[in-house]
């Protein structure tokens, strides 16, 4: 095929993460038997500042935890080394609960079943993919990098796509994109964009490929991802 008519495009892609630490004031009981160093009364509510790191506002896990008192009289609030060390101590035990503490890690618990959704839907996928190695269908779409099937392609831009155009006894015949990207999600977005299912998206020129011979394309990572839609 004319290489040299293959179109190069050059994507960036630049994602913004939203991070960093916000508080989060949680109220406990009332407590009676200290005295409000401003107005002398007796009565404090207590409380506890949890910091936490977040990601997109999404609570991940706590930083610190700070406990006080605030007078309900006056409103002077005594926090932390202010408090009766056993004070502070037992503060702690009742505005930390699980109720008030475990939403604080919503981010860690959220990242962990993503992974492991991703972890399973990786292994399903990649059964998905050894039925269409060892059964190609006309129609399916190969993301493939160009550098491992051509000679003489600019490996600055080595993704493309190969369609299956037609299947014989043992070969497929394959459409080659006139477009080379640099990324990958260059070639995903044509497929979304369904830029991929007309024929002035490919070469004229087909290329023969034996069936049996995709498994060990796949494998050295000539093959990157099959669709079949
Ligand atoms: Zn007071």
């Amino acid at each position: 095929m004319a290489l040299d008519a293959i179109q190069h495009i050059n994507l960036t892609g630049k994602t913004m993460i939203f991070f960093g630490t916000r508080g989060k004031t949680v109220s406990g009981q009332v407590i009676e038997g200290t005295q409000c160093p401003n107005c002398e009364n007796q009565q404090f509510i207590t409380f506890g500042i949890i910091r936490y790191f977040h990601l997109y506002w999404i609570p991940t896990f706590p930083t610190s935890k700070t406990v006080g008192i605030e007078c309900t009289h006056c409103k002077r609030t005594l926090v932390d080394n202010e408090l009766p060390p056993e004070l502070a101590k037992q503060i702690k035990k009742t505005v930390f609960n699980k109720k008030n503490v475990i939403p604080m890690f919503s981010g860690l618990i959220i990242i962990a079943c993503l992974i492991l959704y991703g972890v399973y839907a990786a292994q399903q996928y990649d059964i998905q993919e050894a039925v269409y190695i060892e059964q190609p269908a006309v129609n399916d779409l190969y993301i493939v990098n160009f550098t491992k099937i051509f000679t003489d392609v600019d490996p600055k831009y080595k993704y493309g796509l190969m369609r299956i155009k037609q299947i014989s006894a043992d070969q497929a015949e394959f459409q080659v994109s006139k477009i080379a990207y640099n990324k990958i999600s260059g070639v995903r977005k044509d497929i979304r964009e369904r830029k991929t299912s007309s024929d002035s998206y490919y070469d004229s020129e087909p290329l023969y490929i034996d069936i049996g011979k995709l498994k060990s394309m796949k494998d050295t990572g000539a093959i990157y991802s099959i669709d079949r839609i």
